[in-house]
């Protein structure tokens, strides 16, 4: 781009030019007007008027300097002034701590530099907003990303999106599996019943945004102060156009006008962070659980006997621990084969599983040997459970063509403070002691301690 001369320079030079000019041409009008010609061509009044056009000339520039240029350099530095404010603001700290006096120019007049200013001002502004926003997205970003644990996510992203848009009630519902499950939610009462409000679906399957003025189907009561909310926004949670989960937020008052601003922001950083936690909750699941029959693999499964055995000595509860293990089971894989001794064994876990209760936790051990976890059972609860279990194996038959094979259990319990023990380790070895006792005393049979 070709550079602009200097303007001032180009406008002094107009000025004298324009005012020899005027010197000139002076004389003739004089002619004009009727004085004599030896005075209007005398080379003394010639030369006074090219003079005096060239000092008016000079005395214009100096008035232009004083009021236009001395104007324009206070305009400039303060331009310069607001934009080092700005880099330093934005290196150090949030845009939003600028004040107007280090980030705006004063609009004193309503011409050309008042328009200056302004426009000046509002471009500042919409930068401003827009570093802000940026900002936003990496305070989010950085906050949701290092948040691996779904619940905990939703528990602190539903906070924050409350926070920033002012919101009184919201929720946070994901899709898995086919199903929609709330995550989190704060101040709705029947929060599981937004699963099947009409806009959630359509947010989760037509990506679809709602903002509901005075919805008349009162979706939210507030467990304490019940309110019928004035608006409600209904929001997906796009990951690569897709939509992962639904944020519901309800607000006695109308939302203000930038709230939509805080919520692209919020969903996009969400999404992201979700996106992770969902993978990484998926990787922990297929870490944590055996191929074969879908329950805990025994490295997870002892995590999670850790746990229950810490927290049983915390809050002085039993503890009970049984191990089943398959009669013969070698057998069944020798007349049968591998592959029915599988569906052997998931049978078995289908039903140990139908026999245990809510709350107990069930692990592969070994290769057909499984433990488990019964917290807050006594020795008494572990034998039911065992008896139960026992009956059910000893009642089922798998089928294989034409052959139905039986299998029976033998199992061992104990529980804990009943039986003093030091960790869970040794509880474990207590059951699997009395394991041997049923084995030694002829299989299909339950051995507590
Ligand atoms: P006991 O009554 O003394 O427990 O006899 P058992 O035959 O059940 O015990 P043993 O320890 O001699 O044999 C266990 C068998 O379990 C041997 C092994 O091939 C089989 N097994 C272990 N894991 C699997 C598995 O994942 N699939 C199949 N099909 N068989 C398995
Ligand atoms: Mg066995
Ligand atoms: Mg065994």
């Amino acid at each position: 781009m070709k550079k602009a001369k200097n303007t001032f320079f180009s406008l002094a030079f107009r000025m004298i030019g324009f005012g020899l000019l005027i010197g000139i041409v002076f004389p003739y009008f004089m002619l004009l007007l009727g004085v004599p010609q030896t005075v209007a061509r005398s080379t003394l009044f010639v030369a006074s008027c090219a003079i005096a056009g060239v000092l008016v000339g000079f005395v214009n520039i100096v008035i232009s300097q004083v009021t236009v240029k001395n104007r324009l350099t206070f305009l400039t530095d303060k331009m310069d002034e607001v934009k080092n404010s700005i880099i330093t603001i934005s290196e150090n700290g949030r845009i939003g701590d600028c004040d107007p006096e280090h980030c705006c120019i004063a609009v004193e007049t309503s011409d050309e530099f008042g328009r200056s200013a302004q426009a000046f001002n509002e471009l500042i502004a919409s930068f401003a907003d827009s570093l802000r926003m940026l900002d936003d997205i990496k305070t989010y970003t950085a906050i949701f990303s290092g948040q691996l644990d779904l619940h905990a996510l939703a528990e602190y992203a539903l906070e924050r999106v409350m926070q920033g848009t002012g919101a009184d009630a919201g929720a946070l519902l994901f899709e898995q599996n086919g199903e929609i499950c709330v995550l989190r939610s704060f101040g709705i009462r029947d929060a599981d019943s937004l699963a099947s409000d009409p806009h959630v679906l359509g947010a989760f399957t037509k990506s679809a945004s709602y903002r509901l003025d005075h919805p008349d189907e009162v979706i939210v009561e507030s467990t304490l102060t019940q309110f019928h909310p004035k608006e409600v926004i209904i929001e997906p949670v796009l990951f690569k156009s897709v939509p992962i989960a639904v944020i519901l937020l309800a607000k006695a008052a109308p939302f203000q006008a930038d709230y939509s601003r805080q919520l692209a922001i919020f969903t996009q950083s969400l999404a992201v962070a979700l996106h992770n936690a969902l993978e990484h909750e998926q990787l922990q699941k297929l870490a944590a659980l055996d191929p074969l029959t879908g329950i805990l693999n025994r490295r997870f499964g002892m995590l999670r006997l850790r746990e229950e055995y810490s927290r049983s000595v915390r809050k002085g509860l039993p503890l009970g621990v049984l191990m089943i293990d398959i009669d013969h089971f070698k057998q069944v894989n020798d007349v049968y084969g591998h592959v029915v001794g599988d569906r052997v064994l998931r049978d078995i876990t289908a039903l140990i599983r139908h026999g245990m209760r809510e709350g107990d936790i069930l692990l592969r051990y070994g290769g057909e040997e499984f433990l488990l976890i019964l917290p807050g059972a006594s020795r008494e609860d572990v034998y039911l459970v065992a008896e139960r279990v026992r009956y059910l194996v000893r009642d089922h038959k798998t089928q294989y063509g034409e052959n139905q094979i039986g299998v029976t259990v033998s199992a061992g319990g104990d529980s804990m403070p009943e039986t003093s023990v030091a960790s869970e380790q040794e509880l474990i070895e207590c059951a699997d002691n009395a394991l041997y006792h049923a084995k030694n005393a002829g299989r299909d049979q339950v051995s507590i301690n």
